[in-house]
């Protein structure tokens, strides 16, 4: 049946775009893009496409708050109590790898990677939870000794010089960085272009059938096939595979109008990193998440704003973190996480011919790179 589905493609598009290829990677995020650019430095007479569903990627690696990061000290511990020190060690250690591969393969300038550090801030709601993290910092320190010395530090001492009064409690990182997602994603899309990677946009994948020794993907009245098939659609996974582990948590964002002297100078979390925050544009601020706030709503996949979290960021702003200041929210948008029963992602073969990478838990900036790598290590040695 999906052979008919291109009987309306000429000789010339069965021969050229929808031609038979060696690898079909679905989704053009962080973790599909490196993944096409690990095969090709394995194989370079490999046939691979990239598919996505929208003339732009659409999913959440142009839509994150650009924060190169591995957790804060309130989200490891949530995490330690959750799965334990070894598993949270673990995947700090896969973050870490991960930022260290995205910052070999794209030049420092062209995403504007700036290593300006990071703040956990702490409000007067939670000085129980400051309590917990600061009598925990030299356990946190010696584990993640890999990353350096003493990556986390009191930081009371810097709260005047952030004008962050309306906050008790500050713990500093200095291994932290900030880069521009749209920038990164460009980048690498230029290079898989380079690099000979062909891309179909606008292309929503509906069915994957596997037949005859080979894979077909299909989607608006178009079929392809392929030897193999990386999914690497992270919170969309389930629409194609409903089993996974796996569900959709939305992220909203908004940035403000310019404020006049702005006196924060990194990336901030906030609430076991369930709200962060950051300059952009020297002079506006780019605030998300509190998706903790309202969880039912937000688990969802569904790429919207609502009233009520823009009106809980907006009063974070003017009751928080720039009280007295005047401005307008001039930006808003939301993005999606994949989430899981685990933080790990979820990297695997689904069946003979299709691997899975998805579920990036929150921080596919940081781990994603390494894990296009393992996706494409995977597919190449099968
Ligand atoms: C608001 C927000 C803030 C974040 N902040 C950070 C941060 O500061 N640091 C950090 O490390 N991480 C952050 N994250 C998480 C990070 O952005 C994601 O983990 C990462 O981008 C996931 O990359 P990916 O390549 O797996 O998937 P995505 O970037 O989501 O890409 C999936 C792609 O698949 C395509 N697709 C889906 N279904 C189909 C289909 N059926 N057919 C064709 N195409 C399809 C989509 O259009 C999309 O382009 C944030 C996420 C959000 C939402």
């Amino acid at each position: 049946m999906s052979i008919k589905t291109n009987r309306a493609a000429s000789y010339w598009e069965q021969k050229t775009f929808l031609r038979h290829r060696n690898v079909i990677i679905i989704g053009s995020g962080i973790v599909g893009l490196t993944a096409a650019l690990s095969l090709r430095k394995r194989n370079k007479d490999l046939r691979i496409l990239v598919v996505d569903r929208s003339p732009i990627p659409h999913g959440a690696s142009t839509k994150n708050a650009g924060f190169a990061c591995f957790g804060s000290p309130s989200e490891l511990l949530n995490d330690i109590d959750q799965q334990g020190w070894t598993r949270t060690i673990e995947l700090v250690k896969k973050r870490w790898e991960g930022l260290k591969l995205l910052k070999e393969l794209i030049p420092h300038d062209k995403m504007k990677y700036n290593p300006c550090g990071g703040y956990e801030v702490f409000d007067d709601t939670q000085k129980h939870l400051f309590d917990r993290c600061e009598s925990n910092l030299g356990e946190l320190n010696k584990a993640l000794s890999f990353i350096g010395n003493d990556v986390f530090r009191p930081g009371n001492n810097l709260i005047d010089s952030h004008s962050l009064q309306r906050f008790y409690g500050m713990i500093s990182c200095p291994y932290e960085a900030e880069i521009h997602p749209g920038l990164m994603v460009q980048y690498l899309i230029w290079r898989c272009q380079r690099e000979n990677i062909e891309f179909i946009n606008g292309l929503n994948i509906d069915r994957i059938e596997e037949q005859n020794n080979q894979i077909s993907i299909s989607g608006d009245n178009m079929n392809i096939t392929s030897d193999f098939i990386l999914l690497a659609t992270n919170a969309f996974t389930r629409k194609l595979l409903p089993e996974v582990d796996l569900y959709p948590a939305r992220n909203q964002v908004v940035v403000t109008s310019p404020i006049y002297a702005l006196h924060l100078k990194g990336i901030y979390h906030q609430d076991m990193g369930y709200v962060y925050f950051r300059v952009v544009d020297k002079n506006r601020i780019l605030l998300g998440g509190a998706r903790n706030r309202f969880d039912q709503q937000e688990r969802t996949d569904d790429i919207a704003n609502t009233t009520n979290v823009l009106g809980h960021l907006e009063n974070l702003l003017r009751e928080k973190i720039i009280p007295g200041q005047d401005f307008q929210i001039d930006y808003c948008w939301s993005g999606i996480l994949g989430l899981g029963t685990t933080k790990s992602p979820l990297v695997e073969w689904y069946s003979d011919r299709i691997f899975v990478a998805c579920r990036m838990g929150g921080m596919g900036i940081s781990i994603g790179a390494l894990i296009g790598q393992n996706a494409a290590d995977e597919i190449t040695s099968r």
